[in-house]
C-alpha cells in the first residue's frame, strides 16, 4: 500500500466513526510558551483539554506534522542511527474531547489495524499501565479487561509510569496509557526469543506503533492528582513506522517515504546506501533532515541563531556536516533534495509546493555558511594540533571551537583521533552542563496552581470595540522567572486588552477599583488560548468589579503601525511581483518590522514607490472595512491573504483598506488618514531571498523629520550657516583631501631630509653601523625610512623609538645578513625592551614593533639597546 493511500485509509476510516478531519496545524507554536514546536499531535489541541476553549467538534482525527528536537521529547541524536526515529515525522491522531473514552478507542485501534490495514493479528502486542504506587494509582484494569476482550493476554504486557503513563506537561491533563507493539522480525528470530521480552527494548524491528491515552486526572503544582471533569482520549501512531509494517519493510527509510529522497541523495553524492553503515547513517540523517527543515521554514521558522530558528539550523547543519565528513559533500547538495520531497509530499501539504523555492535558497545559503564555517574550523583546528603538548587536546579548546565557531566536537574528535589524539570529555562536558544549566535557569518558570475566584465560561475578548470595560477577575496564579522575578496573570470574564499576536505586541493599561486601588497591566499574552494579564502585584480585593483601561495612545501608534504593515505588504506585492510573502512582521508602538521574500536589494526608486504607494492610501482615507466570523472560504473568495504557518479556524476576521484584505486578528485604525504618513527607516537582508523593511508612522514620523531637520540646521550652523549646505560640505571634504595629500608630501620630505641627518648619525660598533634614537615619524614614515636606509647600506642596525599623544612606539630594524650572520633577532629586541614603555609587541627577525604606554621608558630603552650588538 503506497504511503498516501495509508494516510488517506485512517482518515477515511474515523470519518466513518464521525470524526470530524482536519488539517495539520503548522509545526512551530503559537501561544505556547512551553513548547517551541508541535512535538505530538495533541499539542494543537492543548487549549481543550486546558478547557480554555471549546472543539467544533468532540470527535476529530488528523495527521500532524510533529518535531522532536527540543525539550521533553528530543529524538535528534537517534536520528540516522537508528531506523524507526526522525525529527520530523507524522502523527496520526484520533481525538475524543470528553466524548467516548477507552471502549471504542481501543476497537476502533483494532479494527483499524488489522481489518482496514490487514495486519497480522499475530504480530501485535499492547500494554497496559501498571499502577503507581507514588501516584496512589492501581492497574488501569478498564484497559486490560477491555484487550482481553481482542487479544490473548499473554499479549498484554504490564507498562511502567515512564512508558504508560503520559502527562502534557510538569502540571495539567494526565493519564495511562495503552501502547500499540509491533513485531516485524523474522520466524526464525521470533523462534529464539519471544517479542514478549523485546517490547519497549529499543529493538529496530519490535516497535510501538501507536499510544492511545486516556486522559482521566489533572496533575497540580504540589504534584498531586484530581480527577478530570470530562475524560478524553488523544491517541497517536507514527504514519512512517505504521508504513514501514504495511509495506512489508524493516526500516522506516525503505518505505516508499523516504526512498525516493535516498535514491536523489545517491545520484547526488555518487554513494550507494546500504553499503557502509557510517555512509547510510549520513544518508539517513540527511534524509530525515531536509524533511524536518524544509516544513519549518514552509511554516514560517527560518534558520536564525536563537530560539527555533537556532533550533532549525542545528538540525541542518548537522546534516551538512555528516554530509561533509561521510559522504564527502564539500559543497551545497540538500537544497537539491527539495525537488523530490515536493514531489512526495506537497500535495498532502501545500505550504511545501508553494514556497518550494523560497526553501531551496534558504537552504542552499545556510549550507554554503556553515560549510565556510567548517573550513575555518578546521583551520583553527589544525592550530590547536600543531601547538598542543602531549596527547591530550583541553576540553575548553573543544568547547570553544563548538561554542564560538559551531564547529560540531564530533567532528573535532575525528579529527583528533586521525591525529592520535583526544581531548579531555570531563571538562567539556562541564563546560556544556555549565552553558545549558545557565540557559534553563534563565528561562524556567515557576507556576502555582491557578485560583479561580469566579466560575466563568471562556473569556471574551471585546477589544475590537472598547479600550476600557468592567470586568470581573476569574481566576489568577503566581508565576516566577529568574528574570521578571514574582509575577501575576490575571484572567477576566472579558477583557478589552489585545493579547500578542500575529505580529503586534501585547496592549498595556491598568485595572481601577472602586476605591481606587489601582493595579499596573504591564503585558498581555495568549496562552493556550488563554488571555493572560501580566502584573506585579495582585488587586488588594479580588472578588470586586474592576474597569480595565487600555493605555489608548499605545494602541492608537500600534494600531497605525499594524494598518501601515498591510499597505506595505500589498505595496510590495504590487510593485515587487506577487512572489513576496510575508515572512515575519513585528507592530510594535513606535515601528513597524516586515520581513518578506524577494531576490534583490530594492533600490532607491523601488523603496520611494513603496512610500508613495502606502502614503497614497493614507491620503485617500480608506475606511476600516472589517469582517468578523466570516466563514474562512468566503473571505478567502473574497482575496483575503491567509499567511503561511498560521493556523486558521472555521470562521476568520478579514481587514479590509480598500484593495488590501487580509486575514488579521489585530487592530486597526478606523481609517487610514489615522496613520498621518509612513516612511521607511530601513531595508536589508535577513537570509537568503528574505528582506526586512523597518518603517514608522504617524508621530514618529513626526519626530523623526524634526530629528532630522534639528541635525541638519546644527550642522548648517557648524558650517557658518552658508546658503547650499551640501555644497559647503563637499567642498569641505574636497579641501580636507587636499590638505591630507599636502601633509603626505611634506612628510615625505622631511622623512628625507632626516634620513640624510641619520646618515650623518650611524656610529660603528663592532663592525655593525648602529643608531638608536627618538624621532618624530609616524609608524608608516619610520617604516619607509628604515627599509630605505637599509636598501642603501649594509649591516644596519636601527632602533627608533616615537611619542605620540597617547601611544609609544618602538622599531628595530636589522639588516638580513646580520641576521643570518650574528644571530640577531629583532623581533627580542623589541619584545624586552619594550617593557620599558610598558607595552609589548613582535615580528620578524628583521623588523619589529612594540607599542607601549610609559615615554618615560623611550631613553632607557635607547640606552639599553646597544647592549645587542656589543
Ligand atoms: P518511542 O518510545 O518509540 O520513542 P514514544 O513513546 O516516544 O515512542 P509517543 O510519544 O507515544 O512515542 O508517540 C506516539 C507515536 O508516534 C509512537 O507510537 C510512534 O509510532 C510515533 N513516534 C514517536 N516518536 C517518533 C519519532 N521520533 N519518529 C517517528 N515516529 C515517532
Ligand atoms: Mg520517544
Amino acid at each position: 500500500m503506497k504511503s498516501q493511500d495509508i494516510r488517506t485509509k485512517f482518515l477515511d476510516f474515523f470519518k466513518s466513526k464521525t470524526h470530524q478531519i482536519v488539517s495539520s496545524a503548522p509545526m512551530v507554536t503559537k501561544n505556547d510558551p512551553t513548547l517551541m514546536f508541535v512535538n505530538s499531535g495533541m499539542a494543537p489541541f492543548k487549549e481543550y483539554f486546558l478547557g480554555n476553549g471549546t472543539p467544533k467538534s468532540n470527535r476529530i482525527a488528523d495527521t500532524q506534522k510533529c518535531l522532536r528536537v527540543s525539550g521533553k521529547h528530543n529524538d535528534l541524536e537517534e536520528v540516522g542511527y537508528d531506523t524507526y526515529h526522525h525529527t520530523m515525522f507524522e502523527m496520526l491522531g484520533n481525538w475524543s474531547f470528553g466524548d467516548y473514552f477507552k471502549k471504542e478507542a481501543i476497537a476502533w485501534a483494532w479494527e483499524l489495524l488489522t481489518e482496514v490495514y490487514g495486519i497480522d493479528p499475530a504480530i501485535l502486542y499492547v500494554t497496559v499501565f501498571e499502577g503507581s504506587d507514588e501516584d496512589g494509582l492501581k492497574l488501569d484494569q478498564e484497559a486490560y479487561d477491555l484487550w482481553k476482550e481482542i487479544i490473548p493476554e499473554d499479549r498484554i504486557l504490564m507498562g511502567n509510569k515512564a512508558d504508560n503513563f503520559w502527562e502534557m506537561g510538569s502540571q495539567g491533563p494526565c493519564g495511562p496509557c495503552s501502547e500499540i507493539h509491533v513485531d516485524i522480525r523474522s520466524d526464525e528470530e521470533k523462534a529464539k526469543t519471544s517479542g514478549a521480552n523485546l517490547v519497549n527494548m529499543d529493538h529496530p524491528h519490535v516497535v510501538e506503533i501507536w499510544n492511545l491515552v486516556f486522559m482521566q486526572y489533572n496533575r497540580k503544582a504540589d504534584k498531586s492528582l484530581e480527577k478530570l471533569p470530562a475524560q478524553h482520549v488523544d491517541t497517536g501512531m507514527g504514519f512512517e513506522r505504521l508504513c514501514m509494517v504495511l509495506q512489508d519493510v524493516k526500516s522506516n527509510y525503505d518505505t516508499d517515504v523516504f526512498t525516493p529522497i535516498i535514491r536523489e541523495i545517491e545520484t547526488i553524492t555518487n554513494v550507494e546506501y546500504g553499503n557502509d553503515e557510517k555512509a547510510d547513517v549520513a544518508i539517513r540523517v540527511i534524509a530525515d533532515h531536509v524533511r524536518a527543515v524544509s516544513f519549518s521554514i514552509a511554516d514560517g521558522q527560518l534558520p536564525s541563531n536563537t530560539g527555533a530558528g537556532y533550533v532549525i539550523r542545528r538540525i541542518l547543519r548537522r546534516a551538512v556536516r555528516y554530509g561533509f565528513t561521510f559522504l564527502n559533500k564539500k559543497e551545497p547538495f540538500i537544497y537539491r533534495l527539495v525537488d523530490v520531497l515536493d514531489k512526495k509530499m506537497g500535495k498532502a501539504f501545500p505550504e511545501l509546493k508553494e514556497q518550494k523555492q523560497l526553501i531551496q535558497n534558504v537552504i542552499k545559503e545556510e549550507e554554503q555558511s556553515f560549510l565556510r564555517t567548517l573550513d575555518q574550523g578546521l583551520v583553527l583546528l589544525d592550530r590547536v594540533i600543531k601547538n598542543v603538548n602531549g596527547k591530550v587536546v583541553s576540553g575548553k579548546k573543544v568547547f570553544e571551537l563548538k561554542d564560538t565557531y559551531g564547529f560540531p566536537e564530533d567532528l573535532t574528535e575525528l579529527i583528533l583521533k586521525e591525529n592520535n589524539l583526544t581531548y579531555n570529555h570531563d571538562e567539556f562536558n562541564k563546560l556544556l552542563g555549565d552553558r545549558k544549566e545557565d540557559g534553563r535557569k534563565a528561562t524556567a518558570i515557576q507556576a502555582d496552581d491557578w485560583v479561580v475566584v469566579l466560575e466563568d465560561d471562556d473569556e471574551e475578548f471585546v477589544g475590537y470595540d472598547t479600550l476600557e470595560v468592567d470586568v470581573k477577575l476569574t481566576k489568577y496564579r503566581k508565576i516566577e522567572t529568574q528574570k521578571e522575578g514574582v509575577q501575576y496573570q490575571l484572567i477576566f470574564n472579558l477583557t478589552p486588552f489585545y493579547p500578542e499576536g500575529g505580529g503586534q505586541v501585547g496592549d498595556k493599561g491598568y485595572l481601577q477599583t472602586q476605591d481606587n486601588d489601582i493595579v499596573y497591566i504591564i503585558d498581555t499574552k495568549k496562552e493556550n488560548n488563554l488571555i493572560v494579564h501580566i502584573t506585579k502585584t495582585l488587586p488588594k480585593k479580588l472578588d470586586v468589579t474592576f474597569k480595565a483601561v487600555v493605555d489608548a495612545k499605545q494602541r492608537s501608534r500600534t494600531a497605525a503601525n499594524h494598518t501601515a504593515t498591510h499597505l506595505l505588504h500589498q505595496a510590495l506585492r504590487e510593485i515587487l511581483g506577487t512572489h513576496v510573502e510575508q515572512k515575519g512582521s513585528a507592530v510594535h508602538s513606535k515601528y513597524l518590522r516586515f520581513d518578506f521574500s524577494h531576490f534583490s536589494k530594492l533600490s532607491v526608486e523601488e523603496l520611494r514607490d513603496v512610500e508613495d504607494f502606502v502614503n497614497a492610501r493614507i491620503e485617500g482615507k480608506l475606511p476600516l472595512i472589517e469582517k468578523r466570523n466570516q466563514p474562512l472560504a468566503e473571505a478567502t473568495a473574497d482575496g483575503a491573504m491567509a499567511l503561511f504557518g498560521e493556523k486558521y479556524g472555521d470562521t476568520v476576521r478579514s481587514i479590509r483598506f480598500g484593495q488590501s484584505i487580509e486575514l488579521c486578528g489585530g487592530t486597526h485604525v478606523q481609517n487610514t488618514a489615522d496613520i498621518w504618513h509612513f516612511k521607511i527607516k530601513s531595508e536589508g537582508a535577513v537570509a537568503a531571498g528574505i528582506r526586512r523593511i523597518e518603517a514608522i508612522t504617524f508621530d514618529a514620523t513626526r519626530e523623526f523629520y524634526f530629528e532630522n531637520n534639528r541635525a541638519y540646521y546644527e550642522i548648517k550652523d557648524v558650517l557658518n550657516n552658508p546658503k547650499d549646505a551640501v555644497k559647503a560640505v563637499t567642498d569641505l571634504k574636497d579641501e580636507n583631501s587636499k590638505l591630507k595629500k599636502q601633509i603626505e608630501n611634506l612628510l615625505k620630505d622631511k622623512a628625507k631630509n632626516l634620513k640624510g641627518d641619520l646618515k650623518n648619525e650611524l656610529e660603528e660598533i663592532n663592525g655593525v653601523q648602529f643608531l638608536a634614537k627618538q624621532v618624530d615619524l609616524d609608524q608608516n614614515g619610520i617604516k619607509n625610512l628604515a627599509f630605505e636606509l637599509g636598501g642603501e647600506l649594509k649591516n644596519l642596525f636601527l632602533f627608533f623609538a616615537t611619542a605620540g599623544e597617547n601611544k609609544v612606539m618602538l622599531t628595530c630594524y636589522i639588516s638580513k645578513e646580520l641576521v643570518a650572520e650574528r644571530g640577531y633577532d629583532a623581533g627580542k629586541v623589541v619584545r624586552e625592551l619594550g617593557k620599558l614603555i610598558h607595552g609589548g609587541g613582535g615580528g620578524q627577525p628583521f623588523f619589529a614593533t612594540a607599542g607601549g604606554k610609559n615615554p618615560g621608558g623611550i631613553p632607557k630603552a635607547i640606552e639599553r639597546v646597544k647592549e645587542y650588538v656589543k
